[in-house]
């Protein structure tokens, strides 16, 4: 479904992000990017939706190559679930998500604010399915908590029945009990609708619990990729290095030196 080809990401600056980065997620998978901060998780999710042009090499989507000619036809086909929610603030929890719909009508429309009836009706199923009641329709997003936001983020992403679904670090910005919340709520509703979910975190027990894979990023190379199972202590350490590990158990937080890299 998500090819990546030898993927390298230069920045103007001469920033290597991407140093040739080659796996392909298939259709339904619930594939988490892991890696320390810099290790290029938001630039390789990028280049799903656009936002970043490989160097060389290529990203594709259900075969299409995303570049400047394809994206019209493929950004309807891809939700995007932000680290800080991406929201408008001052409208209301169901404005938000059916704004999800803004790539499938015309720019009057849009301008207008002139949503099909079909798409209000699927802005509030989508409110329900993510477990936000009728009260919270018409509440703006800025009275709601930070676990709400991000669940109104989820119902926006999954407007357009999208194939794939891009996230980063969607849960960066939440406590514990809420993240796997939330981190659950999108994994049921993309295996409801076989949609395949890109996920950056740096939490490696949520990475655990909820993927189906795990891809691990360092110095912009894939340095895991496996089945969360055989994710082992020696791989934590060498993504990680020396640095504290978030969410890691502590036997796995203290790296024997030799085995850093
Ligand atoms: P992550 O999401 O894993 O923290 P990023 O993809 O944001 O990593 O960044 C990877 C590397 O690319 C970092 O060294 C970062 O500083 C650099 N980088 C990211 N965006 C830009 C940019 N727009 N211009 C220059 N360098 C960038
Ligand atoms: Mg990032």
């Amino acid at each position: 479904m998500i090819d990546f080809e030898d993927v390298h990401v230069r920045y103007p600056d001469g920033c290597v992000a991407l140093a040739g980065v080659s796996f392909r997620v298939p259709r339904g998978q619930f594939c988490v990017i892991l890696g320390r901060s810099g290790s290029g998780k938001s630039t390789l999710l990028r280049t799903v939706n656009g936002l970043v042009t490989p160097t060389s090499g290529g990203t594709r989507v259900a075969g299409t190559r995303v570049e400047r000619k394809t994206l019209a036809v493929l950004r309807p086909t891809i939700g995007m679930i932000h680290q800080h929610f991406g929201l408008v603030d001052r409208l209301s929890a169901a404005t938000n998500v059916v704004c999800g719909a803004l790539p499938a009508i015309s720019l009057t429309r849009a301008a207008l604010g002139l949503f099909p009836e079909r798409h209000r009706r699927k802005a509030c199923e989508l409110m329900a399915a993510v477990g936000l009641g009728p009260e919270h329709l018409r509440r703006r997003v800025r009275d709601m908590s930070g676990g709400q936001q991000q669940r109104v983020g989820i119902a926006r992403a999954f407007m357009l029945d999208p194939s794939v679904v891009l996230a980063d670090e969607p849960v960066a910005s939440l406590d514990p009990k809420i993240s796997a919340e939330v981190l659950s709520l999108l994994r049921d509703q993309a295996k409801s609708r076989d949609a395949t979910v890109l996920c950056s975190l740096h939490q490696i027990d949520l990475a655990r619990a909820f993927s189906d894979r795990i891809i691990a990023l360092g110095g912009g190379r894939v340095v895991f990729d496996g089945p969360p199972d055989q994710l082992s202590s020696d791989h934590i350490a060498r993504i990680y290095g020396a640095a504290p590990i978030p969410g890691a158990a502590p036997s796995l937080a203290r790296a024997e030196p030799e085995s850093v890299s």
